[in-house]
């Protein structure tokens, strides 16, 4: 079983989480708000000085002068490189942090109607930029105020002006007043937007997350790459401290595994995740409802808290994802996580079936049909790579063909189906008496062949009997024989075609000799051993 652990964290640092909203865009809509706050002062200058507390003739020069500063600043943002941006748009801020103080300054101090204009700058540019750019600014504004009414309080900004009158309290107290409100919205304002911003960035950081993820499944090819991608970015973006996918024919096979102290090789029948995979949805399980489950108890002994995600692709169950989340009692998981890892699942269930098919493709490609041992190909592409590491090692490759005697006979008394049978017996008997490294492989028609790495030519030989014998020997209600020739590399051949001709020849002997024996090739002549002749 190739297990793949899933324990290393990917380089997150590289994925740069983007801004939300460009900061182009930013400055764009900051500029809007100037524009627009300065034409309210002037068309309320205008109109209804005695409000404003404040003449047109005094207010519009500094808010022309104003709206230009903003125009270099729109022109420098379009001229100058990208970098500037930032500059450009904290410049401007405390260019609007002055106007309106010196508006203030010019309509009445404390009691200026322009104050309010603050409230809507500071919330505009704490929801622009952010809750900090919002706190700064507000800090930049009670300041300016404070100026102003230090500047007031000494006799040089007169109130004589103001036609608001019979209004209470001292102007320090409306100061003072204005000010609270003013932090007041900031950090109401401040903290919404933290909250929305967050969350923004949270999901952006699992959009991306999952893009990732997605690049590196298009690269992966087995299953167990598929589970083990997908368990390295859901446990490294949520932090679940154990995990596990499961695939296979009724998920159990264990494609990848998170912080488990024992990955088991074979898993029990689970009616838990069988019914979690049938509802399709995924399931948020607590102790007591998995304590009795064999597999899961199997896997994550004593886990508290398990996502169970069925990894669904073309309405097929392909695998299923548990994840075991560590939480503080009495919380719950948030529906945030949840609803991203049923993403990450389902983008790797699709992977995790083309892999699955692409690894049936592959195994259709490499093996025999009717008797399901290697084929001709694969027998071919094995030989050669064997021949190439026993050349590196220095070490002996042996090949037997063996071919079944009189086998058109068998097939013209018994008929094709019972021949058919014969093959699929005579196949599976040699691929049970293999070792693990050796390869059994359908040669062609009722010829089989084996290759024996690191098998000497003695050795080669009694294997080959052995073969023989079990093939002969074997339970069967058509009794046959089969003939079988062994060469050895390097002893025999120089290379793989090499090989496999001198094998041949040593097989046409053993036919031409008698049949039902096995003949190894030598140099410079073949000897046989074997039954009598058939
Ligand atoms: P020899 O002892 O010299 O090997 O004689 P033979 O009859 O075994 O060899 P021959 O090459 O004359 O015949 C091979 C036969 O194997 C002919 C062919 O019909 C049969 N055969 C080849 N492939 C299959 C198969 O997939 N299924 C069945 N039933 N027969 C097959
Ligand atoms: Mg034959
Ligand atoms: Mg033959």
């Amino acid at each position: 079983m190739a297990v793949t652990a899933a324990g290393a964290a990917p380089d997150q640092t590289k994925t740069v989480v983007a801004e939300l909203v460009p900061l182009a865009s930013r400055l764009r809509y900051s500029q809007l708000l100037r524009l627009g706050m300065a034409l309210t002062i002037l068309v309320l200058a205008a109109t209804v000085p005695q409000v404003l507390g404040g003449y047109l003739r005094s207010l519009a020069p500094v808010t022309l002068a104003y709206l230009g500063v903003a125009a270099i600043g729109e022109l420098g943002a379009r001229l100058l490189p990208r970098r500037s941006l930032l500059v450009i748009f904290g410049l401007l801020l405390i260019v609007d942090g002055a106007w309106l103080a010196y508006l203030t300054y010019l309509t009445g101090g404390a009691y200026s109607q322009v104050r309010y204009l603050m409230i809507i700058h500071i919330t505009g540019v704490t929801l622009l930029a952010s809750y900090r750019t919002g706190l700064k600014v507000a800090l930049w504004q009670t300041l300016l105020l404070y100026g102003i009414y230090n500047a007031q309080q000494a006799g040089s900004i007169s109130s004589s002006n103001l036609k608001v009158t019979g209004l209470a309290g001292s102007e320090g107290d409306r100061l003072a007043f204005f000010i609270a409100a003013l932090w007041l919205a900031t950090v109401g304002v401040a903290v919404f937007s933290a909250v929305n911003e967050r969350e923004l960035r949270r999901r952006q950081w699992d959009l991306e997350a999952l893009h990732t993820m997605a690049l590196e499944l298009e690269t992966v090819t087995g299953p167990d790459e598929v589970g083990s991608t997908l368990l390295q970015a859901v446990t490294t973006i949520f932090d679940f401290p154990r995990g596990v996918v499961l695939g296979g024919d009724g998920s159990r096979r264990v494609l990848a595994a998170h912080g488990l102290d024992v990955i088991p090789e074979a898993l029990p029948r689970s009616d838990l995740l069988t019914s979690v995979s049938e509802r399709r949805k995924v399931a948020l399980l607590a102790q007591d409802e998995v304590r009795d489950d064999a597999t899961v108890a199997t896997l994550l002994p004593q886990v508290e808290h398990l996502v169970v995600v069925p990894l669904v692709a073309e309405g097929k169950v392909q695998g299923t994802l548990l994840v075991e989340h560590a939480l503080r009692a009495g919380s719950r998981i948030e529906r945030r996580v949840v609803n991203a890892v049923e993403r990450f699942g389902a983008y790797a269930a699709l992977a995790l079936r083309n892999a699955v098919l692409l690894e049936q493709v592959q195994r259709l490609a490499a093996t025999d049909g009717l008797t399901a041992i290697a084929n001709r190909r694969t027998f071919e592409a094995t030989l050669e790579r064997e021949l190439a590491r026993a050349q590196r090692h220095a070490e002996p490759v042996s090949l037997v063909l063996l071919d079944i005697d009189h086998f058109k006979v068998l097939n013209d008394t018994y008929g094709h189906v019972a021949g058919d049978e014969v093959l699929r017996n005579v196949a599976a008997a040699l691929a049970c008496e293999c070792r693990e490294f050796d390869t059994a492989a359908r040669y062609g028609g009722e010829e089989f062949a084996v290759i024996l790495p690191g098998c000497s030519a003695a050795e080669a030989l009694e294997a080959a009997e052995r073969f023989r014998r079990i093939v002969a020997d074997a339970p069967a209600e058509v009794p046959i024989t089969a003939s079988a020739g062994v060469a050895t590399f390097p002893d025999h051949a120089r290379d793989a075609e090499h090989l496999v001709r001198i094998t041949d020849d040593a097989l046409y002997a053993a036919k031409r000799t008698g049949r039902n024996r096995s003949t190894a090739a030598t140099a410079p002549r073949v000897s046989a051993v074997g039954d009598p002749g058939t």
